[in-house]
């Protein structure tokens, strides 16, 4: 009966906060969140399906942004009407996902897209930093925990790198949408990175997808000779954002709230709480109001009431500047 209740009032704080992300002939992308969580329940984790939209219709060209899983949320969504009744999921995933955009090498993010991969279609993309793509082509396709599907085996899947350092944004192929990359810090020394997705062509639209990151003020780097530094990727972030919120032309920002407040700082392991993310995204404010932008909020961990929690403390105070979305798996977002 307590668990009854307690969904009941999820459900309606989730549908509270959805009522934003309906569709509107204003809409410029099309999302469907196939996992929302950050770990434990393989059947959720954190993978996004975006498209474009043109004259209010979804276009059927699909990038996956992480890929943690697949299948099981296209059939939720499916369920949920968010794709048609009649989609087949095994040509869907062949055919209507065209890239796969990958933030870091962290299974959570990888394993249903590495357990699609036997049935896939040629002539995809894997998008991400050098070397997020290396553990990836040495550590998953390596003909030992899986099947070499990339560029020096079965060549299912071709390999972009892109350069952290560049402000060209690179075109992602059989799609009109383009995309920029930035690092972020998470469990050094591997980097964790951001995806600005714009639509080309239009440079009016475009949404920022965050993988997982933990708060500048915490995140250090481990130097060769031991010694630390902040890079602060975040502050730089937000930087590069802020004529992006002026303009009105950044609709979305994926971010990561992994646990609820009251975690000490040493045991983030890489990850924000409501607390950080709220510091974090006054930084972005401090530029721009933020009234325009959606924060969809990722990766909470499933544990111990961690949702509920998140949402109530996001949901009061500093918290009000931000137009938060909490996204169910299958359950679209028009931006
Ligand atoms: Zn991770
Ligand atoms: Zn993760």
């Amino acid at each position: 009966m307590l668990l009854l209740v307690l969904l009941t009032v999820i459900t309606v704080a989730a549908n509270a906060r959805s009522t934003s992300v309906k569709q509107s002939s204003l809409s410029f992308f099309y999302v469907i969140p196939l996992g929302t969580n950050g770990g434990l329940d393989e059947n959720n984790l954190s993978s996004y399906l975006l498209t474009s939209i043109n004259n209010s219709i979804p276009n059927s060209a699909y990038i996956s942004l992480d890929g943690g899983t697949i299948r099981h949320g296209i059939e939720i969504a499916i369920k949920q009407q968010s794709l048609p009744l009649n989609t087949d999921k095994e040509i869907f995933i062949r055919e209507q996902i065209k890239a796969y955009l990958i933030s870091h090498g962290h299974l959570d993010h990888i394993t249903g897209f590495l357990i699609n991969t036997p049935n896939d279609k040629s002539g995809k993309f894997i998008i991400g930093l050098n070397q997020t793509i290396k553990i990836i082509r040495d550590h998953y396709f390596n003909n030992q925990a899986w099947a070499d599907f990339g560029s020096t085996g079965l060549k299912t899947y071709d390999y972009q790198i892109l350069d952290p350092l560049s402000t060209i944004p690179a075109p992602i192929v059989n799609t009109d949408l383009d995309v920029r990359i930035f690092r972020l810090c998470h469990t050094c020394p591997f980097l964790s990175s951001a995806f600005l997705v714009s639509r080309r062509n239009q440079p009016s639209a475009s949404i920022l997808y965050l993988g997982d990151t933990g708060p500048d003020d915490v995140e250090k780097i481990i130097q060769v000779d031991q010694t630390t530094y902040s890079p602060r990727y975040l502050s730089q972030l937000w930087k590069e954002m802020a004529p992006l919120v002026a303009a009105n032309q950044l609709k979305a920002i994926f971010i990561e709230v992994s646990y609820p407040n009251g975690r000490p700082d040493h045991l983030l392991f890489g990850h924000l709480t409501p607390n950080w993310l709220l510091k974090e995204l006054n930084v972005l404010k401090s530029y721009h109001s933020m009234e325009n932008v959606k924060i969809i909020v990722t990766h909470i961990k499933p544990e111990n009431g961690a949702r509920e929690k998140i949402i109530e403390q996001l949901s009061r105070g500093d918290a009000l500047h931000f137009n938060f979305v909490f996204p169910q798996q299958g359950q679209a977002i028009w931006l």
